[in-house]
């Protein structure tokens, strides 16, 4: 048993008679953050790791488990039921699905189980550890020592290695290999993978330049088929390893802010104190270098500083560097006891850029400590989704999957980010520019090469052949040879990549200027098949766009007609070991301190531009040639008219980049090797054409991320209707808990349909001063002057929200509504919401500074809008919430048509699948989970309350028992519909008034 564990039963024991008391918890809570700040202070002055004591708790037993909450929760039903569903799952490898209200202590619950889970499973690993026969005598406990851990593996991989020289150790099942020594250069961003026996072969391939590409491509085959079968038959028996999988917890959020909220709670639990944890963020977040920090796009900044060609450097990275060169479980500690001096135990990003920033030790980077040191001995990461699911990123992330549990919080919205993650987007500017750069290097290279191997062999009867010179300057040519070949395979790759995208591009394109005249003639909307394929459309949007959309079959035909399709699996492989070895010495170039030959490689560094368009291709290569993963796919091209000061008017293709490389100083170097790179066109002068692979199925990328997890935790306030999650995410959940609000029924006031006929479609509603339009704008009037504090107004469509607010200001109902409302509109812009939010919650907590008979302020907002989602409106920031209609999705959108279409034929493909959902199925869905979202703002907490309005006619089949289950379950319990609206009038005013009286002595939470 740790250390750690029996102190958590002192402690639970200790506070168990203080558990319903919660004055007493709340002064213990200030009395423990007046200590933290008293010792802080002092212990700066020593320069010496602050000693912070646990939070207290209450310990409350589940399934053998001793969970801990902080002290004085007492836990509510939805969460207790939450953490055992949570508990069985994680015990039995499952995956646990949770719809749990804002306000029912989902955070808390999540994290309380998840981690009492984790710290009982470090034990049994430390006991299995020791027990097994392959690496008992050697190990140490896990909590012990980490190094113990990596000593054992590094004994193990050394003797591998001395066996099998050529073989890379594989990753066995227990997990050890994987977390066991994960030393490596902090500052690495290359991707974490390293294929060293397809780099080898690529070394040996002599290349032939005549050779068509994927004759080129073939010839490698055979040198890997023939290493690998070396490295097989020399593989090794040894005895069996029985140790438990090491498992990392992984807490993803949508948002930074979602995290910071997560981490705080964490910070609560006693946890916080007996496992250890960091947070991934990008630079945004965690850069503090000034200059950065300044920058439009930190990233590159960052990178560009850190190159060794053209960067000076980054003296918080220096100083890092020089502390703690490698990435090892001994130096995480160590930076955890720097953070830990003036940092709290549970620090947060704002918490680690000042300890790392702050006087005693000035100068180190968050981003890399965070992100590359501290995740090495992490037991609970937390990080956005995109970290997770999306390939790219997760690749060049630290981050390991395997084995881990994985929580997805807010995760309402994941079926959506994993078809974005699985989909790609490029433009044929894009396409043309990375084929040039590397084409340019290609060219420098070769010529550097011929130039240094003249003076190689004058050196070499200068100096003795045994010359340390001599070897030096071989092993530079050699380094350089080999990654020649490397950009050599990958020029060819683009070089391939374009003549498609013209030719695709191209038939577009002509189709649709011989039916130019015939569209233009018949207005815009019309509907033709370009392709003649009958899977094909396409659709003119305006006089200045056309797209055409092709099914998955067309899709492979043409990459095969362009020998583009890697089906095999080592063609595939060996472009993604070259692209690798590129990468590996050229991204960030920290490889290469103080080696010259390395910093000659970096010279040949081809675009960051080209390098994202490499990834974005072979990623999705990697899910095209996946085993029943093509039909997913479509391909969308799309032409429309660059705009003026854009790129209009470029005629070839060294006309649109000349100007920018000599911008760069490229040209220099150009012309001192007089090197001429060839031209490669555009699609079409003055327009741009985008290239979509769109994915119709999220599967695609979640199992890509979590098919080695142990269990997938998917929790969000709004899962209803939860029945799409299992069809399109392609993993069953053992484990479902449709939540209950925590708050009491009688605190909300759900209205249905107003029995006014509202009906929001698009032909009731278009218009400028539509009927429905006219009755939405009495409607918001007077419910405003019903309902004291903040309103909340949904519509489908921004285009909705302007109609009504005009019909408003026509009517003269605009005067009235700002007479006892101050009146807000969501802004289209991100940038532009903080502010407007800002306002809007000083006017409702002080509206009488706006107007002496002013109670409050209304906003307009969208659903699936940035109002709609994450943001909290507690208590009078929201007592009422009025949902227009229900938000569909755009049925004009042609991702929307093309998945829709896609479930239709997969379910016509497998009638008795009863997984499978078809496409208005998966729409109906679509739009009843982005109207709960939307209700979902109004009730915080248990003592919240408020008035949820639903407008539309539709709705009202919500109201019977029988009904499918599309509203979430605790407001369809209340909701109620009224054929008189007059009696809604009525009791609506009852309700706001007997709450405000209820409620006015209740001390919020
Ligand atoms: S190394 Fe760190 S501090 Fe320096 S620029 Fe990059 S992210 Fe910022
Ligand atoms: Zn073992």
């Amino acid at each position: 048993m740790s250390r750690s564990y029996s102190r958590g039963h002192r402690s639970s024991r200790k506070n168990a008679n203080k558990e319903n008391d919660p004055m007493m918890a709340t002064a213990l809570t200030s009395f423990v953050r007046r200590e933290f700040i008293e010792r802080k202070k002092s212990s700066m002055s020593r320069k010496r790791p602050l000693i912070e004591r646990e939070p207290d708790c209450s310990a409350f037993p589940f399934l053998g488990y001793q969970v801990n909450l902080p002290y004085g929760i007492q836990p509510y039903t939805t969460q207790k039921k939450m953490i055992v569903k949570i508990l069985m799952g994680l015990n039995r490898k499952e995956n646990v699905m949770i719809e749990s209200p804002t306000g029912s202590g989902k955070t808390l619950g999540l994290l309380s189980s998840t981690c009492e889970w984790l710290c009982k499973h470090k034990q049994r690993y430390s006991e299995s550890v020791y027990s097994c026969p392959q690496h008992g005598e050697n190990a140490g406990a896990y909590d012990v020592s980490m190094q113990s851990i990596g000593d054992v593996l590094k004994e193990k991989t050394n003797e591998s290695q001395a066996l099998n020289s050529d073989k890379k150790p594989e990753a066995s099942s227990s997990g050890i290999d994987e977390f066991g020594d994960e030393s490596r250069d902090i500052f690495d961003d290359s991707p974490v993978e390293e294929p060293d026996i397809l780099t080898k072969a690529i070394a040996q391939f002599d290349e032939d330049q005549n050779a068509t590409f994927s004759k080129f491509m073939a010839s490698q085959v055979d040198e890997i088929e023939s290493l690998n079968k070396t490295v097989n038959d020399s593989s090794i028996q040894q005895p069996a390893c029985t140790c438990e999988p090491r498992v990392r917890v992984y807490y993803a959020s949508r948002t930074h802010r979602q995290i910071a909220q997560v981490v705080k709670e964490f910070s609560r639990l006693v946890y916080g104190h007996r496992l250890r944890h960091t947070i991934l963020g990008s630079r945004e977040q965690l850069c503090v270098n000034e200059g950065v920090r300044a920058s439009h796009d930190m990233t590159s900044r960052c990178k560009e500083l850190l190159t060794n060609e053209n960067g000076v450097g980054c003296s918080f990275r220096e100083k890092l560097k020089a502390n703690f060169p490698q990435s090892s479980p001994k130096a995480a500690a160590r930076m955890r006891e720097e953070v830990s001096i003036t940092a709290p135990k549970v620090w947060d990003v704002e918490d680690l850029r000042e300890a790392l920033t702050s006087d005693h030790r000035s100068g180190m980077c968050p981003y890399f400590t965070a992100t590359r040191l501290l995740t090495v001995d992490s037991d609970i990461i937390f990080c956005p989704f995109s970290y997770l699911i999306d390939p790219i990123i997760r690749e060049s992330s630290d981050v390991h999957l395997k084995n881990s549990v994985v929580i997805l919080d807010e995760a309402h919205n994941v079926e959506d980010f994993c078809r974005e993650a699985a989909s790609f987007q490029f433009t044929d500017r894009e396409a043309v520019n990375s084929c040039h750069s590397v084409a340019e290097k290609c060219m420098e290279i070769d010529v550097a090469i011929k130039h240094m191997s003249k003076e190689q062999a004058q050196t070499e009867e200068v100096f003795a052949m045994e010359s340390s010179t001599v070897a030096q300057a071989r092993d530079q040519l050699n380094r350089l040879g080999e990654y020649q070949k490397n950009l050599n395979i990958m020029h060819r790759y683009l070089s391939a990549m374009h003549s498609w995208i013209l030719d695709i591009s191209n038939s577009v394109r002509q189709n649709c200027e011989n039916s130019e005249q015939t569209q233009r003639q018949s207005q815009r909307g019309g509907i033709f098949n370009a392709w003649g394929a009958s899977q094909a459309s396409t659709q003119w949007d305006s006089g200045k766009r056309f797209s055409n959309t092709k099914h998955f079959a067309d899709l492979y035909a043409s990459l095969e007609r362009h020998q583009l399709l890697l089906i095999e699996e080592k063609l595939a492989e060996t472009i993604k070991g070259s692209f690798a070895g590129v990468v590996k010495t050229t991204v960030t170039g920290d490889e290469a301190q103080g080696e010259n030959q390395d910093f000659l490689l970096s010279k040949f560094k081809p675009s960051s531009e080209a390098i994202v368009f490499m990834e974005k291709m072979l990623h999705f290569q990697a899910f095209f040639l996946l085993e029943g993963c093509r039909a997913a796919y479509r391909l969308n091209i799309a032409m429309e008219e660059e705009n003026s000061d854009g790129f209009a008017t470029q005629k070839g293709y060294m006309e649109q980049v000349g100007g920018k490389k000599d911008q760069a100083g490229f040209l220099s170097t150009r012309n001192l090797m007089g090197i001429k790179v060839p031209e490669k066109p555009r699609v079409l002068d003055g327009w741009k054409a985008t290239i979509g692979l769109w994915c119709m199925s999220p599967s695609l990328a979640f199992q890509g991320a979590f098919s080695t997890t142990r269990s997938v935790v998917l929790a969000s306030g709004t899962l209803t209707p939860s029945e799409s999650f299992e069809a399109e995410l392609g993993i069953p959940f053992q484990h479902k808990l449709e939540g209950e609000q925590v708050v009491p029924e009688e605190q909300i006031f759900a209205s249905g349909p107003t029995g006014h006929q509202l009906v929001a479609t698009y032909n009731n509603t278009s218009g400028e001063n539509s009927i429905f339009a006219q009755e939405i704008a009495r409607i918001c009037l007077s419910i405003s002057e019903r309902t004291p504090g903040g309103v909340l107004c949904f519509f489908p469509s921004y285009r909705l929200m302007t109609s009504v607010t005009g019909v408003m200001d026509r009517m003269g109902l605009m005067n009235k509504l700002r007479d006892v409302k101050a009146v807000f509109s969501e802004p289209r812009r991100s940038s532009e919401l903080g502010p407007v939010m800002e306002e809007f919650n000083g006017t409702v907590r002080n509206p009488k500074k706006y107007s002496p008979r002013c109670t409050g302020a209304i906003m307009f907002a969208v659903f699936r809008g940035k109002v709609s989602e994450g943001i909290d409106f507690t208590d009078e920031l929201a007592r009422c919430v009025i949902s227009i209609g229900i938000p569909f999705p755009n049925t004009k959108d042609d991702q929307v048509l093309e998945k829709k279409k896609f479930n239709d034929e997969r379910k016509t493909k497998c009638p008795s699948d009863v997984t499978s959902i078809s496409g208005d199925a998966w729409y109906t869905i679509q739009a009843y989970r982005a109207l709960n979202q939307a209700l979902g703002r109004c009730l915080r907490h248990r003592n919240d309350w408020g008035a949820i309005v639903l407008v539309d006619q539709r709705l009202s089949h919500q109201l019977s028992p029988e009904a499918p289950n599309k509203i979430s379950r605790w407001i369809r319990k209340c909701l109620r519909g009224y054929g008189n609206y007059g009696q809604f009038e009525r009791e609506l005013t009852n309700f706001m008034r007997e709450r405000e009286t209820l409620m006015s002595g209740c001390p919020d939470e």
